[in-house]
């Protein structure tokens, strides 16, 4: 049996993990962070594949990872269930191309979307609620015999070795260990609100007065976003930040106003031009890379976990 060893515990990491094993990979997991404290923990998370369509293999990664996804609804411990999402767009020509990516759109009257926007669509998709998933993955993981350790990995040569195979899924941190000055950090502050039973759809918009914002109502939460600041590294909640949230999601339903609030989280979306997927010969062995899915890694997980699979077979027969 081939030996993989994976870096890096988000859901890159775990969905690349459990396919080389479903492949008959022996893998063991090293990762600094664990669930519950990883970037892919603190994601809200919708599949939502509008920003793949840049990506050459977007499409086919967010579709492939919809079906595994789809195979998940139901399954009470897995964290994913179908929600029904209103979303505000600024023109209404989207419709078109998004009744491509969604079976089920359709238009929202106007008298029912925030002030400012005069046009909307309703559409049915995949709520990933994290905290149930992550630890989901995880226990799917050990199952299968894998292993995780905890390690902070300084140098990926220490891990590649000739006969077995290493795959990096360090997300945002992948830059500090290959050289790879095309990854950043994406830094998305969410707020957590005790659950709120009276709201019976998720929102989401990226544009318009309300900018990028969201309200997914959760089993365990509610959870409201949102924000996106290319290149800042900091950890920190800030409560400036918080406020506004607070602000924008209250001004979509003011039943949110004075809601408990649980906490507040920052995630570090792993931003790259392009998904870095690719096999690299090294010096000491064969590594994978798998990193840099920006703001949609749950979106393309289980796609580039098959394509991690494709190449690690391709090398080793
Ligand atoms: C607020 C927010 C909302 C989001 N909403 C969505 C959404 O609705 N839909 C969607 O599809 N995506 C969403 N995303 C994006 C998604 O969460 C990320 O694309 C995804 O989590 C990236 O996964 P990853 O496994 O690559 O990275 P991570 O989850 O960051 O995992 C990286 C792992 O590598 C480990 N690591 C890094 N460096 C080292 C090292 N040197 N040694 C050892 N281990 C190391 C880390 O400890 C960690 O375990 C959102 C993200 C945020 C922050």
């Amino acid at each position: 049996m081939t030996e993989a060893i994976v870096i890096g515990c988000g859901v890159a990491g775990l969905s690349s993990a459990i396919r080389l094993q479903e492949a008959g990979f022996a893998v063991s997991i090293f990762s600094r962070e664990m669930p519950p404290h990883t970037t892919s923990d603190v994601a809200g998370a919708i599949w939502h594949p509008i920003s793949a369509e840049n990506l050459p293999n977007g499409l086919r990664w967010a579709a492939d990872c919809r079906e595994e996804l789809m195979r998940l609804v139901g399954k009470a411990d897995s964290g994913i269930r179908l929600v029904e999402l209103v979303e505000p767009v600024e023109t209404g020509k989207e419709g078109e191309r998004w009744k491509t990516l969604f079976d089920d759109l359709r238009p929202v009257p106007a008298d029912e979307l925030p002030t400012g926007y005069s046009v909307g669509f309703r559409y049915t998709v995949p709520l990933i609620e994290t905290p149930i998933y992550m630890a989901y993955l995880v226990s799917r993981f050990r199952a299968n015999g894998g292993v995780i350790d905890q390690a902070d990995v300084a140098d990926l040569g220490q891990f590649a070795s000739a006969n077995g195979l290493l795959v990096n899924c360090t997300g945002a941190w992948a830059g500090k260990l290959t050289g790879d000055s095309r990854v950043f950090p994406i830094r998305g502050q969410i707020v957590r609100l005790r659950p709120q039973s009276q709201i019976t759809s998720s929102f989401h918009c990226h544009g318009g007065p309300l900018g990028f914002t969201y309200i997914f109502a959760r089993t365990q939460d509610c959870l409201l976003g949102g924000t996106s600041e290319a290149g800042n590294w900091s950890l920190a909640p800030s409560e400036a930040t918080s406020a506004d949230i607070l602000e924008r999601c209250a001004s979509v339903d003011r039943s949110l106003l004075g809601a408990e609030l649980i906490d507040v989280r920052v995630g570090l979306r792993p931003g790259r031009d392009q998904v870095r997927l690719e096999l690299e010969e090294t010096a000491n062995g064969p590594v994978i890379h798998n990193y840099g899915h920006s703001g949609i890694g749950h979106t393309l997980a289980w796609g580039c976990a098959n394509d991690v699979v494709r190449l690690a077979k391709e090398r080793f027969g």
